[in-house]
């Protein structure tokens, strides 16, 4: 039987046995009392890599998302995200739902608002009018195929809502890959926005959680929204532990699945009926065209998936391919010989 090679997502990574020991060995206590040193060490690391006073760790991106936009919003606020941004697409309808807030969007290219079209966006100080109370972008871009944020123009947008006294929070959920794809420090990014959730359990391999950074009365607010999510844990210094270990060591290796992602993309651009745009592969994911194959994205990713091969479809005619820790270059070499039986056969 050929092994399995997995191309879905990031989030299928396990944790490295670093992780399993570093967790076994986590001094842990009750969380809910501030009384867990792993979290503490975790929340205090997280805090200073993104250059923010405080943070505080949740379950998962969408919590680290969703705490953000109630932390900084009332009832009835409008906030402005990206049209194909996760918080719009992809979190259950959470704003809606959690913080009673609507979302208005702004259409991007790769994942960049033109500060323009954010600035037309923002409500005017109108009774009729839902008030603007926060702008949210999402780097790398998720539905973009990984796309990386231009630096100046997150800082446009940045200065754009603080001259209109908005707050601005990004969703990190990749931003150590955006700062591996810039050869920058993660803080060159996340200076540009007032808040930032980053997920250690993707490229970052670690089995659950995220941090939200930001200034500290937020950070407690933050922390109180959690609690209202019912996302204040216990002993979960076991899962800081790893995600000590994701920061520390695991941020470092981000560059390397960039590299797989890039094989990958040239590999699979040589096939006749695959159509990649290569100057989208910035970070580690690849879209795939399938029209010209003659098959839907559903239909090239179920023939695949008969090869043992994974992915799933992005949109109708286009597949996502991500690579991380738990794909080498020699399953990438595997991956594009499949593909190309497949497609020839
Ligand atoms: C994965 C992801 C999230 C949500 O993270 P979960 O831990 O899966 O809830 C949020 N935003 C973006 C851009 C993501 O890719």
């Amino acid at each position: 039987m050929k092994k399995i090679i997995d191309l879905r997502s990031d989030t299928v990574t396990q944790p490295t046995p670093d992780m399993r020991e570093a967790m076994a060995r986590a001094e842990v206590g009750d969380d809910v009392y501030g009384e867990d040193p792993t979290i503490n060490q975790l929340e205090a690391l997280g805090a200073e890599m993104a250059g923010k006073e405080a943070a505080v760790f949740v379950p998962t991106g969408t919590m680290g998302n969703q705490v953000s936009i109630m932390a900084w919003t009332d009832r009835g606020d409008e906030i402005i995200v990206e049209s194909n941004a996760h918080i719009f697409m992809y979190e259950a309808g959470g704003p809606a739902v959690l913080s009673g807030v609507q979302v208005r969007t702004v259409p991007g290219t790769r994942g960049a608002m033109d500060p323009d079209d954010v600035k037309a966006a923002i409500r005017e100080d109108d009774l009729h009018c839902p008030r603007t109370s926060l702008i949210c972008m999402e780097n790398t871009h998720n539905r973009s195929g990984g796309c990386v944020l231009p630096l100046d123009n997150m800082k446009a947008v940045y200065e754009l809502a603080k001259e209109e006294g908005i707050a601005v929070h990004l969703d990190g959920a990749r931003v150590f890959n955006a700062a591996a794809a810039l050869g920058v420090d993660v803080k060159q990014i996340t200076q540009y926005t007032d808040s930032v959730q980053f997920c250690l359990s993707k490229g970052l391999c670690a089995p659950v959680g995220s941090l939200v950074a930001g200034p500290k009365e937020f950070i407690e607010k933050a922390r109180r929204c959690r609690k209202i999510l019912g996302g204040g844990m216990r002993q979960a210094g076991i899962l800081a532990a790893a995600g000590i270990v994701a920061l520390e060591k695991m941020t470092k290796r981000l560059a390397e699945d960039h590299e797989k992602a890039r094989k990958l993309a040239q590999g699979l651009s040589g096939i006749p009926g695959l159509d990649i745009d290569m100057s989208t592969v910035q970070s580690n994911m690849v879209l795939v065209g399938t029209k010209g194959t003659g098959m839907d994205a559903s239909g090239f990713a179920s023939l695949m998936k008969s090869h043992r091969l994974l992915f799933n479809p992005s949109t109708q005619y286009k597949v996502r391919m991500v690579t991380h820790n738990d794909v080498g270059f020699d399953d990438i070499d595997e991956a594009i010989r499949r593909v190309k039986e497949a497609l020839s056969a």
